[in-house]
């Protein structure tokens, strides 16, 4: 027992909100100090800021801001491991300047977030929110040849707006509905989609034009944020869905609630917002979009091995090694 206590190091890990705890006791294991937000809901930025400010090491979440001003103010900080694939949370030039690491978790929610953007696909297309809401009100009088008809997959166009992981994963998914597949990329081509879907790449114009399924999958960076806005939406087929798990901020939700409102667009399954947790106004009234909070990676397996993830990052920087999903230095 002591022996154990004695190989601790003397580190003190800051970890923003309960995560599964077989992440919490690898951290253990190695930490000696080990503080996890006491509440049941997100820190205000002021908390966290007092959190941080001692810690060598945080774990955050997506949800956590992490600017410059608490990058600055954690002096000890060695490591800040999101608790996500995506990092638009953290500000990485500051982090980068102070020498900190910054780690995300790539990969092992790859498939839970394909699963998700497919899961809103087939309910904003087959009106599942709408008949459940339909049923439970005591509606349901019976089969109707006509009641909430949605629209058939096989056969019709996927455009995948971002083919790396989770786009390939959503893309690889279309081959039991016998779907074509179309999709994006900055740099270079997708070669597995291009094999087994005889997928193509093309420019965003004419995924747009051309797709009955388009499924956003780009990271939220300075050059996607309101990649589709207006304009993008207007290109867009009448009959067409719009799927994001990605980030809000890569729609301009306004341009959206009005293309919906307009009917320009069939319908939006969505799993994230630009201003997350707030709806832009009008959102919420609108039958032809299904709004899902943030799930995308919410299954108990891939949590847990974000969980793994992140704590093994965190390890790794304390024991002055260099952590395995390193984004910025
Ligand atoms: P990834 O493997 O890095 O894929 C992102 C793809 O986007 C890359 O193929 C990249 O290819 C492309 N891309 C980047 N900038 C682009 C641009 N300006 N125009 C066109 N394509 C661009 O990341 P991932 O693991 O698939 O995750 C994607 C995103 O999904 C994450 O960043 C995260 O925000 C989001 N996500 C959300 C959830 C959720 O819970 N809803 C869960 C997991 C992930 P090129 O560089 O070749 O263009």
């Amino acid at each position: 027992m002591n022996r154990k206590r004695e190989r601790r190091m003397s580190f003190r890990v800051f970890v923003t909100r309960l995560i599964p705890e077989k992440g919490i006791n690898l951290l253990k294991k190695f930490c000696q100090t080990v503080e996890i937000n006491p509440y049941d809901r997100s820190l205000t930025y002021d908390e966290l800021l007092h959190y941080v400010k001692d810690s060598d090491a945080i774990l955050t979440m997506l949800s956590d801001v992490i600017d410059a001003r608490l990058i600055n103010e954690a002096v000890k900080l060695k490591v800040i491991a999101n608790y996500a694939v995506g990092y638009d949370n953290i500000d990485i030039k500051t982090a980068t300047e102070r020498g900190i690491f910054v780690t995300n978790t790539p990969g092992v929610l790859t498939d839970s977030t394909a699963d998700m953007a497919w899961a809103l696909l087939f309910s904003i297309t087959r009106r599942v929110v709408e008949g459940d809401k339909y049923t439970r009100a005591g509606k349901f009088v019976g089969w109707e040849p006509m009641l909430l008809l949605g629209g058939d997959l096989v056969g019709k166009t996927l455009g995948i707006v971002g083919a790396g992981r989770v786009g390939t994963a959503m893309a690889m998914r279309s081959m039991g509905w016998l779907m074509k597949v179309l999709y994006t990329s900055r740099s270079s081509r997708n070669t597995v989609l291009e094999e087994s879907l005889c997928a193509r790449r093309v420019s965003l114009d004419t995924l747009l034009r051309e797709s009955d399924f388009v499924s956003i999958h780009v990271p939220l960076t300075g050059e996607t944020r309101h990649m589709i806005g207006a304009k993008e939406l207007s290109l867009m087929k009448k009959t067409a869905y719009l799927i994001n798990t990605a980030r809000g901020a890569v729609i301009d939700e306004e341009a959206l609630v009005n293309a919906l409102k307009n009917k320009q667009i069939a319908g939006a399954g969505l799993d994230v917002y630009e201003e997350e947790p707030k709806l832009k106004p009008g959102m919420k009234e609108l039958d032809n979009v299904v709004l899902a909070p943030h799930l995308g990676s919410a299954t108990i397996e891939t949590r847990t091995r974000m969980a793994v993830i992140a704590a093994e990052n965190i390890i790794s920087v304390l024991k002055g090694e260099r952590p395995k999903n390193c984004v910025n230095i």
